[in-house]
Formats: C-alpha cells, structure tokens, sequence
C-alpha cells in the first residue's frame, strides 16, 4: 500500500455498516474525504492499492484521559475500591508537567492509532501546574495534548473540563488544586482561548456533580451550546456519587443536570453505571448519548453499566478506554454485551454489527466528527484494515465475519490505519514513532 492516498482503495472486504461485510469495495479518495464508494468490484483495478482483510471505519475514542496511561500496572497489586485507584492517580496528576504531558499523550495516542483508534475525545481537566499555580499561558497542558495527538497522527476533540470542587460543598485540595480554574466563568475565559486545527476541535465537559455545582453546570451547558460544541459530563459512575447528590439536591446526577439544561443531542452523558430509573427516559428523550467504557468500570469495580436498557429507551452508544487499562476497541465493544451477559443469564441484547457502529460512527457523533465512522461518499477517509490470516481471525466465514471480528478479534490485528486519506500505520507498524520506546521513555519521566 502507498503512503500517497491518492490511489483508489479496493478492499478484499469492507464493512459499511450493514449485518455483513461486503467483498470486493473499491474506495475512491478526494483529499481526506471518501470521493465514491463502490460494492462488487471483484478484482482490484490497475491503479489501486489492494488492501487484503477487512476494512472498517477508524474507531472514535469517546473517553480518553491519556495520561492514565502511566498507571497500567501500577493500579493491579494489592484491594480497594474507586477511590484508592484515585489516589494512585492523583499521584501521577500531580507529578505530571506540559513536557512530560507531551512525550505520554503523544506515546499513547500512538498506542490507540496502532488499535485502529483515527478520532479520540480527550476529558481533559489536569489544566494548571502543581498547587493550581498558573502558566503563563494558561491552555498550556490543552495545547501540548492537541499537539500530541497531530504528532501521533490522529483526530482529537479537547472536551475542556470544566472542575471546581473536591466534592458536594468542599473546597479542591492536592492535586484537584491543578484541575480547577476557580469559576464557570473563568473556565470559560480559558476556554475561550482554544483554536480548532485541521484534525482538532474544542468541546466541552463538566467533570461530574462532584466536582460542578449545578449553577455552574448550567453556565458550562449554555457556553457549550452558544458554540454547538459537544458536551460530556462523568454521570452515575459510583453509588456514593448518587447518594451524596441525593442528600444534597434530592435527586438523581443525571436529573439535577436534565433541570440545568445540560441534556440535548449533543450531550454523552459517561458510564451511567448506575442511573436511576427515571433517567433512562431523560436521556432517551432528550437525545443523549451514553459512553459506556467497559474495561475501565470493571477495572475500577464499578458495576456493569445498563447498556441493553439504555439502548431500549432510545440511547445511542458509544464507547471509550478512559483509564486506558487496556486500548482496544474490540474488547469494549464485546465487554457491552458480555458483562451484560453475566448479569442478565441473558446472550445477544447486542448484535455484532451494532456494538461496532458504537465504537464507530457513534463516537464520532459523540465528540462532533459526525462526517467520520462511515465509509460513505463525503466521510472522512479514516479507514481501518485488519488482518485476517492471523490466528484468532482465521476460518471466519463471511457468513460471521462481523461477529468473529467483535468477539474475537483484538487491537493486535489492525494492519493499517488511515487517517484523512494519510497513512499513519502500515503493517502494524506507526509510521512516524516507536509508540513502545516513547512510552517507556514517558512513564520514566514520571516517579514509580
Ligand atoms: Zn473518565
């Protein structure tokens, strides 16, 4: 495969969003957008570049904190529970600065363009320096993420978080001290300041009940909207988050934020782990999305999200790593119906080809790439290629593909990815870096 772009793509295989992969698809390119799309082109033509294995839009990463990343391995030995996991990660929050912030996000960004990841919203708050001392340019950390995600080769939205409290009616202490900008208002003056780039764009976020006041929740929501940005909020991930917004406002996380004005189309509400059941028609409704990120609640002994009731009250899914335990899309994809399935006694709430638009075109729609997560004329030309001779793909029949793919298949077998016509790994190698070497060197820049 050329490294150009310009030659038309013809695929053995490609799914475009049906129950079935087709055979034989010749795509054709105009710059970083899909020109044609033609099904049933049995051999490849003359000037195109043959793409053998299956090819599937790139994934869109709806949930990302990168640089949680350093905390693989660090978080698996010894009990607790959600917040001692946090402690560990505040520790790395507070050692972290826009240098080494560089290096980690750029290494795992690389990490996800190798898992067939080509967009990923970044849930961005560790905002200032330690102690909530301010740089001089005060989106210093934002910029240094956005840079690292073009220097890896892939799409980002900078969801811009905003965080206040260390908790319903308490004061940020520790590291929640670099997280916060003080007010809704000056959170917005920061934001404001953001540029959207070629492969980048701005959004919105709001920590969580916990961290955002409903006063200022609704100013974030109306900023958001003023601008048609996205819009994502951590909802419902713990027990204690719903008590405590219980005790102080007599409701639920994602009802306080329903009365706020935060709910529309172009909100995610994140995990919804445990919503109440009132919330399911709130979100359902109003047109909200839910990103659920399977390998990260079980990790973090969270529960397991109510996806097949979710998406019966009309809530489109999407998926992310979040905590980056591990990156593969494939594996969030099936933990949906498969944690599901434990719980349920019940197998098949999600078809394959479903959970794959999730982590697909759904998170595109989620973090405001919607012309990306179909190969269709006019979609972005971000194009994912697995291989199918390996072992764990191998003897999948048409008949199956899809399904062998969601359920079986794993990061390791991306072969190519393309991102707006641009080839950034080839071969199951990244073109521009050594996304191994760069992490060892990211996380050593970090204390053990
Ligand atoms: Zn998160």
């Amino acid at each position: 495969m050329s490294e150009g772009g310009a030659a038309p793509l013809w695929c053995e295989l490609a799914w475009l969003g049906e129950e079935r992969a087709e055979a034989g698809v010749l795509i054709e390119l105009n710059g970083d957008r899909i020109a044609s799309v033609t099904t049933g082109v049995a051999a490849p033509p003359a000037n195109a570049d043959s793409l053998p294995g299956l090819t599937i839009p790139g994934f869109a990463n709806a949930h990302s904190h990168a640089f949680h990343r350093a905390l693989r391995g660090r978080t698996q030995a010894g009990r607790g529970d959600f917040w001692a996991w946090r402690r560990r990660m505040y520790e790395v929050a507070e050692a972290i600065d826009p240098e080494s912030y560089l290096v980690l996000a750029r290494a795992t960004f690389a990490e996800m363009a190798l898992a067939g990841i080509t967009a990923v919203g970044e849930f961005h708050y560790l905002h200032h320096g330690p102690g909530g001392a301010r740089y001089e340019n005060p989106n210093e950390v934002g910029e240094a993420v956005i840079a690292a995600a073009g220097d890896a080769g892939i799409r980002i939205t900078l969801l811009d978080t905003c965080y206040l409290h260390g908790g319903i009616d308490r004061e940020p202490e520790g590291a929640q001290l670099r997280f916060s900008d003080g007010s809704a208002e000056a959170w917005a003056e920061r934001v404001e300041a953001l540029r959207p780039g070629p492969r980048a764009r701005i959004g919105a976020a709001i920590h969580s009940v916990r961290a955002v006041d409903p006063e200022s929740a609704e100013r974030v929501a109306a900023f958001a909207a003023e601008r048609s940005w996205p819009l994502h909020a951590h909802v419902s991930e713990q027990p204690a988050e719903n008590e405590d917004c219980r005790a102080a406002y007599g409701t639920s996380p994602t009802a306080l934020l329903a009365d706020g004005g935060v709910l529309s189309e172009r909100f995610t509400a994140v995990h919804e782990t445990h919503p109440a059941d009132g919330d399911f028609g709130l979100l359902g409704s109003n047109g909200c999305r839910v990103c659920l990120c399977p390998t990260t609640e079980r990790d973090l002994a969270d529960g397991v999200g109510p996806a097949r009731r979710l998406t019966e009250a009309g809530v489109n899914l999407c998926l992310g790593t979040d905590s980056q335990a591990v990156i593969d899309m494939f594996e969030e994809a099936r933990a949906v119906e498969l944690d599901e399935r434990l719980e349920s006694g019940v197998r098949g709430g999600h078809p394959a080809a479903e959970l794959l638009r999730a982590a697909t075109a759904g998170g595109g729609e989620s973090i405001g790439w919607p012309e990306g997560g179909r190969i269709e004329p006019g979609g972005l030309a971000d194009l994912v290629t697995v291989g199918l001779a390996g072992v764990r793909l191998a003897g999948a029949g048409p008949e199956h593909l899809i399904e062998s793919l969601v359920f079986a298949g794993a990061a390791g077998d991306v072969r190519h990815v393309m991102v707006g016509g641009e080839l950034v790994v080839r071969d199951g190698m990244h073109l521009r870096l050594d996304a191994a070497a760069e992490l060892a060197r990211a996380i050593a820049m970090l204390p053990a």
